[in-house]
């Protein structure tokens, strides 16, 4: 068999070896670092998220796989109609974030989810009657990416209601992505027991 390495070869393979070593301690604690790097990142996301949970108009993005199985989709115009008014009747024809007033016609049914990450399960919590900026800033990404939409009227009530600037504003949107991302990758099994106390069952 051909002779791979001559005398040389070797010293250069042994100061090779001495390279790739040192490539190694240093891809080591590149890695080190890079695990740190994203350990500071989580914890930061994760207060970022903890914050954002303290806000009075919270952003609820609903992962892109349950798009469409929502309430509205599942029973018929009558029926959903006939929550609405019950919703909006009990919030007085109100927005039950910022107050304002409004009609059937003006106000939103918005659907409120919560998300068990270890079961999968997304869960229908409650029914709320927005306004259409209020119910704007909870599916700001699909306001983001609407044309028809005021990109900066949402932001702007955004901030206004929870007293944040720009950079908190930016903040909590990139955090809320990342975490909406994750959501996405993932199957939710939907449940609408909270319909029970409007007799329907889904
Ligand atoms: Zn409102």
């Amino acid at each position: 068999m051909k002779k791979i390495f001559s005398k040389s070869d070797s010293r250069t393979k042994s100061s090779n070896k001495k390279f790739k070593d040192g490539n190694k301690a240093k891809s080591r604690n590149k890695s080190r670092s890079n695990i740190s790097e994203n350990l500071f990142l989580a914890r930061n996301n994760e207060k970022i998220l903890e914050m954002h949970n303290s806000f009075k108009l919270k952003i609820e993005l609903v992962p892109k796989p349950s798009w469409g199985n929502n309430v509205r989709n599942k029973i018929s115009k009558k029926s959903w109609d006939d929550i609405r008014e019950k919703v909006f009747k009990i919030a007085n024809y109100s927005c039950e974030i910022c107050g304002q007033k409004g009609n059937s016609k003006t106000l939103h049914c918005h659907e409120v989810w919560s998300y068990d990450e270890t079961k999968l399960i997304q869960k229908l919590t409650n029914l709320q009657s927005l306004c259409s900026n209020c119910h704007g800033v909870k599916h700001i990404g699909r306001s983001l990416s609407l044309k028809n939409i005021d990109r900066e009227k949402v932001l702007k009530h955004f901030k206004e209601i929870n007293q944040i600037n720009d950079t908190i504003a930016n903040q909590v949107i990139v955090s809320l992505l990342q975490q909406w991302n994750g959501r996405n990758k993932k199957k939710w099994k939907l449940d609408f027991s909270y319909l029970k106390i409007y007799n329907i069952k889904l």
